[in-house]
């Protein structure tokens, strides 16, 4: 059965060309709402499905993601996790010997660089552990504001910033949450919309709907859970 939206948005103003003035704030906000209790239930239990076991692993992880999917990555972090056990095994690890091990992650030469240098950093400026905070985190080679978010929300459970990753670049823009397309315009929109609290597992909700519905291509829309108030809903 698909319910209709709580919150008093009109699907019929979306199809009739929705717009970012044609909503309040307050608005957005209450449709960012609708849509996070609507995935929660879908997906009760969404995280990223790097798999980790510390804040090291999940950073290294999220380097290795970049133009790869996590599965692959799952695929070759056993190996190296087992093999290099901390930042300084990292820090000290030979250039070629680790490209040869992460090759199949694509990119590997400059995988292997950023890894190195930041795992160089963490143990020059922050005495081996992984930094808690985005400012320190974007200090380190390779490491980016998506990379830090990332770290901190997946393994210290630090609200920093929303991850905008391709995903959530479209589905926000399919559900009318932003009209941007720069990561970082996109963020910024989506934090002034969303409960701080919510701001890392809003991120996994919408990269696991975009996955499994809302997809690139073909969005799924007869069975998204979404479509009663989407405004790209194609029924
Ligand atoms: S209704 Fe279609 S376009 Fe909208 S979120 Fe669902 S799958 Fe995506």
């Amino acid at each position: 059965m698909q319910l209709e939206p709580e919150h008093g948005l009109q699907k019929k103003s979306c199809d009739a060309g929705f717009t970012m003035k044609q909503a309040s704030k307050e608005e957005l906000a209450k449709r960012a709402s609708w849509i996070i209790t609507r995935l929660k239930k879908e997906f009760p239990e969404a995280r990223t499905a790097l798999i980790f076991s510390d804040p090291l692993e999940l950073l290294v992880s999220t380097i290795l993601s970049a133009q790869c999917t996590d599965a692959r990555v799952n695929m070759v972090t056993p190996a190296l996790f087992a093999k290099y056990r901390n930042a300084k095994d990292f820090a000290s690890a030979g250039k070629k010997e680790l490209e040869g091990e992460i090759k199949s992650t694509g990119f590997y030469r400059m995988k292997a660089k950023h890894i190195i240098d930041a795992c160089t950093a963490i143990v020059d400026r922050f005495n081996g552990k992984v930094p808690r905070t985005l400012d320190e985190l974007i200090s380190l080679p390779g490491v980016g504001r998506k990379t830090a978010n990332c770290v901190l929300g997946g393994a210290y459970g630090i609200q920093s910033g929303i991850v905008v990753d391709t995903h959530v670049i479209r589905l926000s823009n399919r559900l009318g949450l932003t009209k941007n397309e720069s990561p970082e315009r996109i963020e910024k929109d989506l934090i002034e919309l969303i409960p701080k609290k919510e701001w890392y597992r809003f991120s996994n909700l919408l990269i696991l709907h975009g996955r499994k519905t809302c997809k690139a291509r073909t969005p799924l829309c007869e069975k998204c859970t979404l479509s009663a108030d989407c405004p790209s809903a194609e029924l």
